[in-house]
């Protein structure tokens, strides 16, 4: 491709809404464009990009045995209002009407579309199991669309499916795709983990998050320093701390507290720690209102709060609820004589002489006993951090962020069920199939690969995922001697991979900052003066290492450097 006849319109400045890395290098390179919040257009060398990402994810699907298919973006509602979530889904879901008046949705996923075909096409064992897989543009009205192709609304995903007759087939089918989807990541070129992740409302440990591990990763992930335990921190499993303190026989006593509501003022006030506060949240859910007590330095967590109370939701009560409950207003509450139903963390359980609300507005109450003074049902309900023991082994939690580019999931039969997607099995009895769902997001593994590769110059493509695998820059195209070397580098690499000449009739300064901008792994800068000598200088953009070689031999060192 000769850069004079691209469209790869760079920018000096990053747009100033631009948030993060990629977001800011994807712009400033030419390979996207903001359409509207979330909807983008990809230019030619982001297109590039992203379908070499494709190309990787449809290889290695294809390997581990899944057939691509193609199902459409406009879904009709009666599907979705079979399986439930017509209803359910809330406003990610974008909802249509035809000339007809009909329902349609935008499909943010795919399974009702794929288990309508299934149910209708498969009728036996013999043609289980059966992985399907597309590679396709989703859309879902995200409330808050950002970070450039790493969160938009419509997007493109690899989304998979398998069907199978018995739990054991699908398990050995979520370990193949574990296997797929490690081999993908890795082709890629990106430093990731395999994390077990929170399933939401279908529970068990029957997900997996890939994680590209990135400063900027919305995703907290606690992975063990010692052994290959790693989850997402919504599911993070925290240890029942061992030893209780000896209890204090002090008695219950109220203290003033005039004005201090947040667990840094009490405890400053008071003199003691954030760890012998006990810090009580009042939260509603669809089964009334419960406190949740967890220590004053640590975070409650709503994902494992309503797994233990088996509620559908959670959400922080309201003033006037909290008021109600509690006799006070928020940042007076507290365990003692409280009359909802109590969950606390087992943290809380080893306070003996500890600080807590005292449910009156401007007190709390000091020299609280857990296990004397309130009953509660004790769980692992805060976040992990740094430092607290690993689950599986003796080692201990770092917390790392990562961006989640792939999720596979055990679904087992909530859809196969809801939509009477049944095969019948070798006594001819009829059964409802089993299955698995799997998904990549496709332009967020390119963004994501920018944001671990990359310096203050530009962008720094891992080589399987670059526009191009190589640049040829002569320096000034005005100098015929420059201009024919260069043209004839580039027919003679051109027949051999994907190469940029650099024709633009621009200043030196301009061309090498535009390729460092833009990343390609190696550069070949045809200088005057060296061109005399019959040399021309190799550059590899991760190690920044510059080379001499023959003109003649150019053709061979660049190889040399991909490889
Ligand atoms: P998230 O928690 O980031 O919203 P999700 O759990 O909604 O993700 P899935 O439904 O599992 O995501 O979708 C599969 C994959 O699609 C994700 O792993 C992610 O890589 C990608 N993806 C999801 N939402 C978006 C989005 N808004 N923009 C780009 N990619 C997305
Ligand atoms: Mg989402």
């Amino acid at each position: 491709m000769r850069y004079s006849k691209m469209l790869l319109p760079t920018l000096k400045e990053s747009p100033s809404d631009a948030e993060v890395v990629s977001q800011k290098l994807m712009m400033r390179a030419g390979m996207i464009r903001k359409v509207a919040a979330g909807i983008y257009t990809l230019l030619p060398l982001g297109l590039r990009a992203v379908r070499n990402v494709e190309r990787i994810i449809r290889e290695e699907m294809n390997r581990a045995g899944a057939q691509e298919v193609s199902m459409p973006v406009v879904i009709p509602a009666e599907l979705w209002q079979e399986s439930g979530r017509w209803d359910e889904y809330g406003k990610e879901l974008l909802r249509l009407r035809d000339r007809h008046d009909r329902e349609f949705c935008l499909g943010p996923t795919h399974e009702e579309v794929v288990t309508d075909m299934v149910r209708r096409e498969v009728r036996s064992y013999r043609e289980l199991p059966l992985n399907l897989y597309q590679i396709q543009t989703k859309f879902r009205d995200e409330i808050r669309p950002r970070f450039g192709l790493m969160r938009g609304r419509e997007f493109v995903m690899k989304d998979a499916y398998s069907f199978h007759a018995t739990a054991e087939s699908l398990d050995a089918e979520y370990e193949n795709m574990y296997r797929a989807y490690t081999r993908i990541f890795e082709r890629c070129g990106l430093a990731f983990r395999a994390v077990e992740a929170e399933t939401g409302a279908i529970g068990g440990r029957f997900s997996h998050e890939f994680m590209v591990l990135a400063e900027s990763g919305e995703d907290a992930i606690a992975s063990c320093a010692k052994c290959a335990y790693a989850a997402n921190i919504e599911r993070a499993e925290v240890r029942e701390p061992e030893a209780l303190k000896p209890a204090s026989g002090q008695a219950v006593e109220r203290v003033s507290t005039p004005g201090m509501k947040t667990i840094e003022e009490v405890s400053a006030f008071l003199k003691t720690r954030p760890e012998l506060m006990i810090k009580t949240l009042i939260y509603e859910t669809d089964k009334g209102l419960v406190a949740a007590l967890v220590r004053g330095d640590h975070q409650i967590n709503e994902f494992k709060l309503k797994k233990v109370t088996g509620a559908q939701w959670v959400k922080l009560a309201e003033e006037a609820q909290v008021q109600k409950a509690t006799g006070a207003p928020v940042g007076f509450a507290g365990p003692v004589k409280l009359s909802i139903p109590i969950y606390a963390d087992f943290g809380v359980r080893n306070i003996s002489d500890g600080f807590t609300g005292a449910n009156e507005l401007d007190a709390h109450l000091k020299h609280v006993n857990a296990s004397r003074d309130f009953h509660a049902a004790y769980a692992d309900l805060r976040n992990a951090e740094a430092g607290d023991r690993c689950p599986r082994c003796e080692g201990t939690f770092e917390i790392k962020r990562g961006i989640e580019v792939g999720h596979i999931f055990k679904l087992g039969t909530k859809y196969s069920e809801a939509m009477g997607a049944t095969f019948l099995d070798e006594e001819g009895k009829e059964r409802v199939i089993t299955m698995g769902c799997y998904g990549i997001g496709v332009g967020r593994t390119a963004a994501a690969a920018i944001e671990q590769n990359h310096d203050e110059a530009g962008i720094i493509w891992p080589r399987p995922l670059a526009p191009f695998d190589c640049m040829v820059l002569p320096v000034n195209v005005k100098d015929e001697e420059t201009r024919k070397a260069a043209e004839a580098l580039y027919d003679e690499l051109r027949s051999e991979m994907e190469v940029l000449l650099d024709d633009r009739d621009e200043r030196a300064g301009v061309k090498f900052k535009d390729a460092d901008l833009i990343g390609i792994p190696v550069r070949v800068t045809i200088g005057e003066r060296n061109l005399k000598q019959g040399k021309v200088e190799i550059k590899e953009r991760r190690s920044g290492d510059v080379r001499l070689v023959d003109l003649k031999e150019a053709a061979v060192e660049v190889k040399k450097s991909l490889s």
